[in-house]
């Protein structure tokens, strides 16, 4: 068990209040730390031997626009492969997941704004004394708001609001999905770089508890994608929040489905070193906190 996998979001600079980011710098650093002890391959090549040098797979989750603009542009000058998934729905639908409607409004509104709107459009009294499981957020509006979004109200409480004050930030729908994904162009001209596409979901749900829907849902609908818009058979499947709370149970219901309909593989988020393909759910570091990095860090 020597491969690894590592996983990455948003590479950009951190100019974003609302996102968690890995500086291009960094993710210069992390290639060049690898490349001294692994070998940086394409998921297809795990199916082969391995050299003298474990693998190392480079993964990037939710297909934002910094993927294609930073990371690829580095990968491309430095000459290493990697794995980029397609989130079909904001693509398809200009349909956006309620967690990147708050990293953008959370970017963009200061954390007393969109506190004050909240007041203003619904019974949000309760929620301060509620909120304590985010006290590690310095900004008590932050805190505020964090719970309110992901506890308090209804999807489409949350979902309507911060729409409407995400769209405004780009000035029409369109606009927030060409300026904030991957496009099919992007991904078309990352595929003929040598860059593997995979499918990460259609909108962005944790595992539902039934294998079949969830397929149908939100593999099947990325993986159309893949096959219609962008000429790939759909070979690599990452799981959105690693498949959730019943990861175990997409774990053992999902690989068989998946496995028939030609997936070759799963990136799971759990942390750990891979086999080649010995096991069909990969393992993966999160680049934060990936063993090699500590150099950097300390
Ligand atoms: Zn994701």
């Amino acid at each position: 068990m020597k491969d690894i996998a590592v996983m990455y979001h948003y590479v950009k600079t951190n100019d974003w209040k609302g996102i968690v980011s890995l500086e291009p710098e960094i993710f210069e650093q992390q290639i060049d730390i690898l490349n001294k002890s692994y070998e940086i391959v394409s998921p297809d090549d795990l199916r082969k031997p391995r050299g003298l040098k474990p693998r190392c797979v480079l993964t990037f989750d939710d297909g934002t626009k910094d993927q294609y603009t930073i990371a690829f542009q580095i990968m491309k000058n430095k000459g290493v492969p990697g794995y980029f998934t397609v989130m079909s729905s904001p693509l398809l639908d200009e349909v956006v997941p309620i967690f990147h409607l708050v990293h953008i409004v959370l970017s963009f509104h200061s954390d007393e704004e969109i506190w004050g709107d909240l007041r203003g459009r619904y019974d949000v009294d309760e929620v301060p004394q509620l909120s304590g499981i985010y006290s590690y957020e310095k900004d008590i509006y932050r805190r505020y708001n964090k719970y309110a979004f992901n506890f308090f109200l209804t999807k489409d409480q949350a979902r309507d609001y911060l729409q409407e004050k995400a769209i405004k930030v780009f000035g029409t729908s369109k606009n927030l999905i060409d300026q904030y994904y991957v496009s099919k162009n992007e991904f078309m001209e990352m595929k003929s770089q040598g860059m593997t596409i995979g499918v990460h979901c259609a909108h962005h749900t944790p595992y539902c508890g039934d294998a079949n829907i969830f397929y149908k849902d939100e593999i099947e609908p990325c993986g159309l994608f893949l096959k219609n818009e962008l000429n790939i058979t759909p070979e690599w499947y990452t799981p959105a929040f690693g498949g959730g709370e019943q990861y175990k149970a997409m774990f053992r219901d999902l690989e068989p489905i998946l496995r028939e309909h030609g997936y070759k593989a799963g990136f799971a988020t759990t942390p750990g070193k891979n086999n080649g393909l010995s096991n069909f759910w990969l393992n993966r570091y999160d680049c934060i906190h990936v063993p090699p990095f500590k150099s950097i860090e300390n």
